[in-house]
């Protein structure tokens, strides 16, 4: 992640139109995520955060995690149990993840139409649709241009 103080900043404005309180160990927790390249795991969130607030115990943690991923701040990897930070957090429709699972490299891609075609269809089949995650699993570009790591191909995950 390129810019975490910028990222903080639109977070703290976000959370005072909403009404919402950016608390410090909210704040700390997007701070971490957004430092990180790539998503950050829960569990190396817990320790980091153990280090510097006595108080950071899990449900602290989590709830402060349940918090920003409301707010569209931060998104869950669902495959890693990971988060990363949103670069876009005022987009308003779905999302796409693409993982790279050499150097966790995360992109995020905006293809509304996407999402909208599976809600159709779900619709269609009268299948109510409470989340929505679309993870593609891979190789990123710099990745593959890299002298060879492991030849195993790359999957596909749509969960
Ligand atoms: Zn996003
Ligand atoms: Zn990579």
């Amino acid at each position: 992640m390129t810019d975490a103080t910028a990222l903080l900043a639109q977070a703290e404005r976000q959370c005072q139109l909403r009404g919402v309180r950016f608390t410090p160990i909210r704040r700390r927790v997007l701070e971490m995520i957004a430092a990180t390249s790539g998503g950050l795991k829960a569990y190396e969130l817990l320790d980091r955060l153990a280090v510097e607030h006595a108080a950071a115990r899990p449900p602290t943690v989590y709830r402060a995690l349940d918090f920003l991923i409301e707010q569209g701040l931060v998104h869950r990897i669902e495959s890693l149990n990971a988060y990363v930070a949103c670069p876009c957090p005022e987009h308003a429709h779905g999302f796409q993840l693409l993982i790279c699972r050499h150097c966790g490299r995360v992109e995020e891609l905006h293809l509304d139409d996407v999402n909208a075609q599976l809600s159709t269809r779900a619709r269609e089949l009268g299948f109510r649709v409470e989340r929505q995650t679309i993870e593609l699993l891979g190789s990123c570009d710099l990745c593959l241009a890299a002298p060879a790591r492991d030849d195993k191909p790359a999957t596909t995950e749509t969960s």
